[in-house]
């Protein structure tokens, strides 16, 4: 029996911190259930205490998703502890994840307060002492407590074992060394864990984990380095998302841990053939999509340009591959699905993908399937996991409805765009007509003016999902407004609808984020925010509160 790695996936909590990523309620969900489907062992679901859209999403996934461990942020404080307990209070097998800086940078810029100490030896007393109280606290929740010394990377190693060791006899069943900065090379990240675990002799129940992020690249090489070093918990996200340059990828560690099983002789509980459709999933939810050239998932992981390696390949695949695209859910085969293949051909191909459709939206996903067979030719995997994804998103409440475009685009004219906008609300229905720099600024000022909003265009891009001249074309806006971050997605097979779609999804996000401002202010649980903060995005990781590691 081989020893078995943890994976901890945070793309809900640290992926979510990308900025821009704001992830909807349902996004989340969805995201959630295919992390089960995965078999990560641990799913961070957020930080409940930084805004009222956290603490729901912990709330919801902890009563609704099943099989992995459902964990909650909270910093070394009461208040936060008690939110993630309290957020957690429906789940099955709940973590509390609770964390401190230690690092004297952190310390110093962190902690400056007198009342935290007058000397940094003081300061550093207080941070151990807090760090005490809140796994002891959080332990009244879950026996499954973790604790993260937060900047560990940079944190004196002497001081590091005095944290650790206080967490472990306060009840910590696991402990994080992050990487919060993505400041170490492979060497010294494993030296951490070897002192840790030095330290924590008189503790052996205690797992050690690594968390790190990208910023020398080295997220990956450094938790690999970890797990050689005796880390049994790595955390990670899809497609590497998270704070600045990101985090760890999820697909290339499991990856990395599988293949050179010869060299890490560990297991992992991920089903590997789930990677790419999580994957897919996840960047489709926040708008970053997959370069072709990732690790793993890329479109091009698989492809062979050169001739010389085409030839190999062909007489023997391993020449040139150390795994296979099956077995991580990426395959090339087009099915030729046809509007006359049927709903069994349909299904039991979106089974294999590993793509589950509720009862109650089958009839819709196949309606959307047709009319997709209409336009094209040839319906690749990966057309259906964008087709699945977008059908089940719920929409944002209604607000405005594109009922039709018009666009004209000719040589040596402005181009002009004409749109017709329902309002539900009030029933009224307003044509409005702009001209613009290009096709797609035109459009998108007609819907401004239509629409009466203000607010500022943060992002427009739109790639083709598939390949060929009939490929479906993906358009992501993100719009801005006071802080705030509003995202919508779209598919068509013609680029000037799909952006159009993309725009009106944005601007029911807004609307909806506005209309809820309007409302009451939160008041749940014993914890109380306004919306009337702007530092609360829709939905966003709350930067009203500092949590970075
Ligand atoms: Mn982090």
């Amino acid at each position: 029996m081989k020893d078995r790695v943890i994976i901890f996936d945070t793309t809900l909590r640290d992926g979510d911190q990308a900025p821009g990523a704001a992830m909807s309620l349902d996004e989340k969900l969805r995201i959630a259930h295919q992390l089960a489907r995965l078999g990560v062992d641990v799913i961070e679901a957020g930080f409940p205490v930084s805004s009222p859209a956290q603490h729901e999403a912990v709330a919801r996934i902890a009563e609704e998703v099943s099989g992995p461990v459902i964990c909650a942020l909270a910093r070394a404080l009461e208040a936060d502890v008690r939110a993630a307990g309290e957020a957690l209070a429906a789940g099955a097998r709940t973590r509390i994840h609770t964390f401190i800086a230690t690092s004297d940078i952190h310390l110093d810029a962190k902690f400056g307060d007198p009342r935290f100490g007058a000397t940094p030896a003081e300061k550093r007393r207080t941070i151990i002492r807090m760090a005490r109280e809140a796994v002891r606290l959080a332990r009244t929740f879950t026996e499954d407590v973790e604790f993260s010394a937060e900047d560990a990377g940079r944190t004196d190693v002497g001081y590091l074992c005095e944290v650790v060791r206080a967490a472990a006899e306060a009840g910590a069943t696991t402990i994080n060394i992050p990487d919060t900065t993505g400041y170490c090379t492979p060497e010294e990240y494993a030296a951490l864990f070897e002192a840790a675990r030095a330290c924590l002799k008189d503790h052996p129940e205690v797992v050690l984990s690594a968390h790190c992020h990208d910023d020398l690249g080295l997220a990956v090489a450094n938790s690999l380095a970890a797990v050689r070093a005796g880390a049994r918990q790595v955390e990670c996200t899809l497609n590497g998302i998270g704070e600045r340059a990101g985090n760890a990828a999820l697909e290339a560690v499991v990856m990395a841990l599988h293949v050179r099983a010869d060299r890490f002789g560990v297991a992992t509980g991920i089903d590997t053939r789930q990677l790419t459709p999580a994957s897919r999933m996840a960047a489709l939810a926040t708008g970053f999509p997959v370069p072709p050239n990732k690790a793993v998932v890329g479109r091009n992981a698989f492809s062979h340009e050169a001739g010389i390696h085409q030839h190999g390949v062909l007489r023997r695949r391993d020449t040139y591959e150390i795994m296979r695209a099956e077995d991580v859910g990426q395959t090339t085969e087009a099915i030729r699905l046809g509007r006359h293949s049927g709903r069994h051909g349909f299904f039991s191909r979106l089974d294999r993908l590993g793509l589950a459709v509720p009862e109650a939206q089958r009839e819709t996903v196949y309606r959307q399937f047709v009319a997709l067979a209409d336009r094209k030719k040839e319906i690749f995997d990966e057309d259906l996991v964008h087709l699945v994804n977008g059908a089940l998103v719920p929409d944002a409440t209604e607000h405005y409805r594109l009922e039709w475009v018009r666009v004209t685009a000719a040589s040596g004219q402005p181009p002009e765009a004409e749109v017709q906008v329902f309002f539900c609300e009030t029933g009224e229905r307003v044509v409005r007509r702009a001209t613009g720099d290009g096709p797609v600024d035109a459009l998108f000022r007609a819907l401004d003016h239509a629409v009466g909003s203000a607010h500022e265009l943060a992002t427009y891009h739109i790639r083709s999902v598939t390949e060929g001249s009939d490929a479906l074309g993906e358009a992501t806006v993100l719009l801005s407004d006071g802080g705030a971050f509003f995202r919508g997605v779209a598919r068509h097979t013609d680029v000037l609808q799909a952006s159009a779609d993309a725009y009106v999804e944005a601007l029911n996000q807004l609307a909806t984020h506005h209309a809820d401002r309007r409302s009451v202010a939160f008041v749940g649980h014993g914890i109380m925010h306004s919306f009337g903060n702007p530092a609360f995005g829709a939905g966003g990781a709350g930067n009203g509160v500092a949590a970075s590691h």
